[in-house]
């Protein structure tokens, strides 16, 4: 019955945390999956988050459905955080934003959006990218294209290519961005290229949908949100998917949400109906569970101002691995440049080392990177660094 059913090969970064699950050696270093590890290695958990969490077990909590578009306080927090408390378009309610399964269920849910109200257009994706962008968008049944982004070489964004590429672009094409610390490479676009790229998208007319998965792992809550704030400001219509899995160390309890800047509040409300509609055909209603925590977190004042000082410890913690790593290459390879190391931003670092390089560090020292050369540098820690970069340095030689 089933035979004609295609073999499924499994995701390549999933599939590497399950081989790095099985390998008995004690050594072991997990550098392959997008999750912050604290200096002990272990999965943190947040003192805001333990603090909203004790709170809310005090009393029993009746568990019933939330609504198609979610818990309204956690809505009302994404659209805090995201676009700021005093955003005008906030303001004058342009902004449809409804709670989603993680970052991954918003991109579903505005992939399906898409196709249904934009069925001709078509899809871009940076290259590379995070490879469940081209999955996503797929089987919500686009064709999904990519954008020069990276440039090996300069080890920085083909920025002069990307731009001549998105001028040829016909309207209503779909551009899927990375706001910040993009997955995979760890190299961003700065402001000033930022504003560029959007006066683009503006007379084109493409469609931004901007997905942003580390907020606060750059610079800052603030400066991460420039290309989102810069869009609002020059009245774009966009797309926004937004996660809290890695920034309130939150990933099982599937925290993400959807946001549609629209040019009315009327149509807004139209988009907002959609979104709904696509919810109930999908999923009918979103967990609850995290959507409270992280609502109680966003909202709090206290409990924000130490989540704010919590993320700029991950974030400070993950730039001191950077420049560890690049002082002991530097010292051990003297001929080679490692300044990317602490060039990138985010979690990720697109090293440079070959297919061939990564089995190799896998094979012999136990050590899991992305077969692309994609590192999660948020698995490095002062026990391991030094194994690490010596690793390293021995396939590179
Ligand atoms: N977008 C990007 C760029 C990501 O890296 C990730 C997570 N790896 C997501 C979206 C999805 O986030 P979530 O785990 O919340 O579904």
């Amino acid at each position: 019955m089933f035979q004609h059913v295609a073999y499924y090969a499994g995701d390549p970064i999933l599939g590497l945390v399950d081989k790095f699950n099985a390998d008995p050696r004690p050594h072991k270093v997990n550098l392959s999956i997008g999750i912050y590890f604290d200096e002990k290695g272990k999965l943190p958990v947040l003192s805001c988050v333990r603090t909203a969490e004790i709170e809310r077990a005090r009393e029993a909590q009746p568990r019933s459905y939330l609504p198609m578009e979610g818990l309204a306080s956690y809505r009302q927090a994404i659209q805090h955080f995201v676009f700021g408390k005093n955003n005008p378009a906030l303001l004058n309610n342009r902004i449809a934003t409804i709670q989603t399964i993680g970052g991954s269920g918003a991109l579903k849910i505005g992939a399906d959006f898409l196709h249904q109200w934009f069925p001709h257009a078509k899809v871009y994706v940076s290259d590379p990218t995070w490879d469940n962008h081209k999955s996503i968008f797929e089987g919500a049944g686009f064709s999904v294209s990519t954008y020069p982004y990276y440039d090996a070489q300069t080890i920085s964004v083909k920025f002069e290519e990307m731009v001549s590429f998105f001028k040829t672009l016909p309207a209503d094409s779909i551009l899927i961005l990375h706001p910040c610390c993009h997955n995979p490479t760890g190299v961003d676009l700065n402001p000033q290229q930022w504003d560029e790229v959007l006066q683009i998208i503006q007379t084109n007319k493409l469609i931004p949908f901007m997905d942003i998965a580390y907020q606060g792992f750059g610079d800052s809550f603030e400066k991460d949100a420039y290309a989102i704030h810069k869009a609002i400001e020059m009245g774009l219509s966009f797309f926004v998917s937004n996660s809290f899995s890695k920034n309130l160390s939150l990933y099982g309890e599937r925290v993400g949400g959807l946001s549609v800047v629209c040019p009315s509040t009327e149509e807004a409300q139209l988009v907002f109906g959609q979104l709904k509609a696509g919810v109930r055909r999908i999923y009918s209603s979103p967990p609850s569970h995290g959507a409270y925590i992280t609502a109680q977190v966003i909202n709090t004042p206290a409990l924000f101002q130490e989540w704010e000082q919590e993320v700029a410890q991950m974030r400070e913690r993950i730039k001191t691995m950077r420049q560890q790593l690049y002082q002991t290459l530097k010292t051990k390879l003297p001929h080679r440049s490692f300044e990317y190391f602490i060039q990138q931003r985010g979690m990720f670092s697109y090293t440079g080392l070959t297919p061939e390089q990564v089995q190799r560090l896998q094979d012999e020292f136990a050590i899991y990177l992305v077969g692309s050369g994609r590192m999660c540098i948020a698995g490095l820690n002062t026990s391991n660094i030094e194994y690490v970069a010596n690793a390293i340095a021995e396939v590179l030689a």
